[in-house]
Protein backbone atom coordinates (compact mmCIF):
# COMPACT_ATOMS: atom_id res chain seq x y z
CA UNK A 1 0.00 0.00 0.00
CA UNK A 2 1.68 3.22 -0.98
CA UNK A 3 2.36 5.85 2.17
CA UNK A 4 0.05 7.86 1.27
CA UNK A 5 -2.99 5.35 1.57
CA UNK A 6 -1.93 3.94 4.56
CA UNK A 7 -4.57 4.64 7.65
CA UNK A 8 -2.17 5.42 9.83
CA UNK A 9 -0.71 8.56 7.32
CA UNK A 10 -4.65 9.30 6.43
CA UNK A 11 -5.43 9.93 9.82
CA UNK A 12 -1.78 12.47 10.87
CA UNK A 13 -2.67 14.30 8.30
CA UNK A 14 -6.56 14.94 8.77
CA UNK A 15 -5.53 15.60 12.38
CA UNK A 16 -3.31 18.14 11.32
CA UNK A 17 -5.18 19.41 8.86
CA UNK A 18 -7.57 20.19 11.79
CA UNK A 19 -5.55 21.56 14.00
CA UNK A 20 -4.11 24.19 10.67
CA UNK A 21 -7.92 24.91 10.03
CA UNK A 22 -8.82 26.25 13.81
CA UNK A 23 -11.36 23.23 13.89
CA UNK A 24 -9.46 21.67 16.99
CA UNK A 25 -7.26 23.92 18.92
CA UNK A 26 -4.39 23.47 21.30
CA UNK A 27 -4.45 19.62 22.33
CA UNK A 28 -8.11 19.57 22.44
CA UNK A 29 -10.19 16.86 19.98
CA UNK A 30 -9.53 13.54 18.60
CA UNK A 31 -10.10 11.38 15.89
CA UNK A 32 -10.32 8.14 14.81
CA UNK A 33 -10.60 5.37 11.91
CA UNK A 34 -12.19 2.16 12.50
CA UNK A 35 -9.33 -0.66 11.66
CA UNK A 36 -9.05 -4.60 11.61
CA UNK A 37 -11.35 -5.32 15.08
CA UNK A 38 -10.78 -2.02 16.58
CA UNK A 39 -9.98 1.43 15.79
CA UNK A 40 -6.38 3.78 15.27
CA UNK A 41 -6.89 6.67 17.48
CA UNK A 42 -4.85 9.90 18.01
CA UNK A 43 -3.12 9.86 20.97
CA UNK A 44 -3.57 12.03 24.37
CA UNK A 45 -1.86 15.13 25.20
CA UNK A 46 0.04 15.32 21.87
CA UNK A 47 -0.77 18.68 20.30
CA UNK A 48 -2.18 17.56 16.43
CA UNK A 49 1.37 19.87 14.57
CA UNK A 50 3.96 17.50 16.21
CA UNK A 51 1.65 14.43 15.66
CA UNK A 52 3.60 11.36 14.54
CA UNK A 53 2.24 8.13 13.04
CA UNK A 54 3.84 6.02 15.18
CA UNK A 55 2.19 7.69 17.96
CA UNK A 56 -1.26 6.75 16.26
CA UNK A 57 -2.53 4.30 19.13
CA UNK A 58 -4.34 0.86 17.90
CA UNK A 59 -6.88 -0.13 20.44
CA UNK A 60 -9.67 -2.37 20.75
CA UNK A 61 -13.33 -1.17 21.63
CA UNK A 62 -12.97 -2.45 25.40
CA UNK A 63 -9.87 0.18 25.45
CA UNK A 64 -6.97 -2.74 25.38
CA UNK A 65 -3.76 -1.64 23.76
CA UNK A 66 -0.19 -2.54 23.69
CA UNK A 67 1.02 1.07 22.83
CA UNK A 68 4.01 1.78 25.39
CA UNK A 69 4.68 5.57 25.41
CA UNK A 70 1.58 6.84 24.05
CA UNK A 71 -1.86 6.61 26.13
CA UNK A 72 -5.09 6.98 23.39
CA UNK A 73 -7.18 9.93 23.72
CA UNK A 74 -9.01 10.13 27.31
CA UNK A 75 -12.21 10.04 25.17
CA UNK A 76 -11.63 6.89 23.24
CA UNK A 77 -14.95 5.27 24.76
CA UNK A 78 -16.86 8.06 22.82
CA UNK A 79 -15.47 6.41 19.50
CA UNK A 80 -15.85 2.77 20.53
CA UNK A 81 -19.61 3.19 21.68
CA UNK A 82 -19.82 4.93 18.14
CA UNK A 83 -18.48 2.18 16.08
CA UNK A 84 -20.03 -0.90 18.43
CA UNK A 85 -23.63 0.92 17.38
CA UNK A 86 -23.65 2.29 14.02
CA UNK A 87 -22.26 -0.19 11.24
CA UNK A 88 -21.63 3.20 9.21
CA UNK A 89 -19.60 4.93 11.65
CA UNK A 90 -15.70 4.56 10.01
CA UNK A 91 -14.37 7.34 11.52
CA UNK A 92 -15.13 9.59 14.77
CA UNK A 93 -14.25 13.04 14.90
CA UNK A 94 -14.94 14.90 18.82
CA UNK A 95 -13.40 18.60 18.79
CA UNK A 96 -14.05 21.86 20.75
CA UNK A 97 -14.52 24.34 18.08
CA UNK A 98 -15.30 27.64 18.37
CA UNK A 99 -18.90 28.39 17.58
CA UNK A 100 -20.56 24.86 18.32
CA UNK A 101 -18.70 25.08 21.65
CA UNK A 102 -20.24 28.52 22.06
CA UNK A 103 -23.72 26.75 21.73
CA UNK A 104 -23.06 23.92 23.48
CA UNK A 105 -21.85 25.91 26.73
CA UNK A 106 -25.79 27.46 26.41
CA UNK A 107 -26.56 23.73 25.87
CA UNK A 108 -28.44 24.83 22.51
CA UNK A 109 -29.35 22.14 19.71
CA UNK A 110 -28.93 23.87 15.93
CA UNK A 111 -32.61 23.76 14.94
CA UNK A 112 -33.54 23.63 11.49
CA UNK A 113 -33.18 27.67 10.86
CA UNK A 114 -31.26 26.40 7.45
CA UNK A 115 -32.43 23.25 5.36
CA UNK A 116 -28.22 21.90 5.55
CA UNK A 117 -28.54 20.99 8.68
CA UNK A 118 -30.53 17.66 7.72
CA UNK A 119 -26.72 16.74 7.07
CA UNK A 120 -26.51 15.38 10.75
CA UNK A 121 -29.28 12.89 9.85
CA UNK A 122 -32.29 14.55 11.05
CA UNK A 123 -34.55 18.09 12.01
CA UNK A 124 -31.89 19.23 14.06
CA UNK A 125 -28.32 19.04 15.41
CA UNK A 126 -29.08 17.92 19.26
CA UNK A 127 -27.08 18.68 21.86
CA UNK A 128 -26.49 16.04 24.53
CA UNK A 129 -26.66 16.13 28.44
CA UNK A 130 -23.50 16.76 30.12
CA UNK A 131 -21.42 14.16 31.58
CA UNK A 132 -17.57 14.31 32.98
CA UNK A 133 -15.35 14.23 29.46
CA UNK A 134 -13.73 10.55 28.94
CA UNK A 135 -16.23 8.88 31.08
CA UNK A 136 -18.75 5.77 29.73
CA UNK A 137 -21.92 8.05 31.28
CA UNK A 138 -21.03 10.72 28.65
CA UNK A 139 -20.11 7.55 25.62
CA UNK A 140 -23.31 6.11 26.94
CA UNK A 141 -25.49 9.47 26.51
CA UNK A 142 -23.79 10.62 23.12
CA UNK A 143 -24.77 7.46 22.04
CA UNK A 144 -28.01 7.69 22.56
CA UNK A 145 -28.32 11.59 21.61
CA UNK A 146 -26.81 10.07 17.98
CA UNK A 147 -29.12 6.85 17.72
CA UNK A 148 -30.95 8.78 14.60
CA UNK A 149 -28.14 11.20 13.90
CA UNK A 150 -24.91 11.61 12.89
CA UNK A 151 -23.94 14.87 14.41
CA UNK A 152 -24.27 16.31 18.01
CA UNK A 153 -22.98 18.65 20.45
CA UNK A 154 -21.91 18.01 23.87
CA UNK A 155 -23.44 20.51 26.30
CA UNK A 156 -20.49 22.60 27.92
CA UNK A 157 -17.90 20.44 25.95
CA UNK A 158 -18.05 20.80 22.22
CA UNK A 159 -19.00 18.70 18.77
CA UNK A 160 -19.00 15.21 18.15
CA UNK A 161 -19.66 13.25 14.14
CA UNK A 162 -18.88 10.06 12.49
CA UNK A 163 -18.89 9.50 8.63
CA UNK A 164 -19.00 6.95 6.44
CA UNK A 165 -15.10 7.72 5.62
CA UNK A 166 -12.53 9.70 7.08
CA UNK A 167 -13.19 12.71 4.84
CA UNK A 168 -16.54 12.57 5.17
CA UNK A 169 -15.90 12.82 8.98
CA UNK A 170 -13.93 15.76 8.62
CA UNK A 171 -15.70 17.34 5.90
CA UNK A 172 -19.14 16.93 8.27
CA UNK A 173 -17.47 18.72 11.78
CA UNK A 174 -16.64 21.91 9.30
CA UNK A 175 -20.03 21.42 8.29
CA UNK A 176 -21.50 21.55 11.55
CA UNK A 177 -18.88 24.02 12.46
CA UNK A 178 -19.99 26.22 9.97
CA UNK A 179 -24.21 25.85 10.72
CA UNK A 180 -23.02 27.08 14.41
CA UNK A 181 -21.42 30.05 13.41
CA UNK A 182 -24.34 31.03 10.78
CA UNK A 183 -26.93 30.31 13.53
CA UNK A 184 -24.89 32.95 16.20
CA UNK A 185 -25.34 34.93 13.36
CA UNK A 186 -28.79 34.71 12.75
CA UNK A 187 -29.40 35.21 16.60
CA UNK A 188 -27.91 38.43 16.08
CA UNK A 189 -31.00 39.54 14.21
CA UNK A 190 -33.23 37.45 16.92
CA UNK A 191 -34.60 33.95 16.51
CA UNK A 192 -34.55 32.77 13.32
CA UNK A 193 -37.58 31.44 11.47
CA UNK A 194 -37.43 27.29 11.66
CA UNK A 195 -38.38 25.05 8.84
CA UNK A 196 -41.37 22.27 9.86
CA UNK A 197 -40.63 18.77 10.54
CA UNK A 198 -42.54 17.41 6.78
CA UNK A 199 -39.64 20.27 5.26
CA UNK A 200 -37.34 18.84 6.72
CA UNK A 201 -38.13 14.91 6.38
CA UNK A 202 -38.25 16.07 2.71
CA UNK A 203 -34.74 17.87 3.18
CA UNK A 204 -33.18 14.69 5.06
CA UNK A 205 -35.26 11.99 2.47
CA UNK A 206 -33.14 13.63 -0.41
CA UNK A 207 -29.79 13.62 0.82
CA UNK A 208 -30.42 9.89 1.35
CA UNK A 209 -30.80 9.51 -2.04
CA UNK A 210 -28.06 11.81 -3.13
CA UNK A 211 -26.09 8.23 -2.70
CA UNK A 212 -22.85 10.60 -0.98
CA UNK A 213 -22.04 7.59 1.13
CA UNK A 214 -22.08 10.31 3.89
CA UNK A 215 -20.42 12.74 2.15
CA UNK A 216 -22.26 15.99 2.84
CA UNK A 217 -23.88 16.89 -0.88
CA UNK A 218 -23.33 19.82 -2.88
CA UNK A 219 -26.04 22.68 -2.16
ZN1 LIG B 1 -13.48 17.14 24.46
Amino acid sequence: MRREHRPRTRLVHAARGLAESGLSPGRSGNLSVRHRNGMLITPSAIAYPDLREEEVVFLDFDGRHRAKKQKPSSEWRLHASLYRHHSAAESVLHCHSLYATTLACHGLAIPAFHYMVAVGGGKDIPCCEYATFGGAELARLADETLADRRACLLKNHGMLVYGESLDSAVELAHEVEYLAQLYWNALQLGEPAVLGDEEMAEVVAKFKNYGTRGRVPAQ
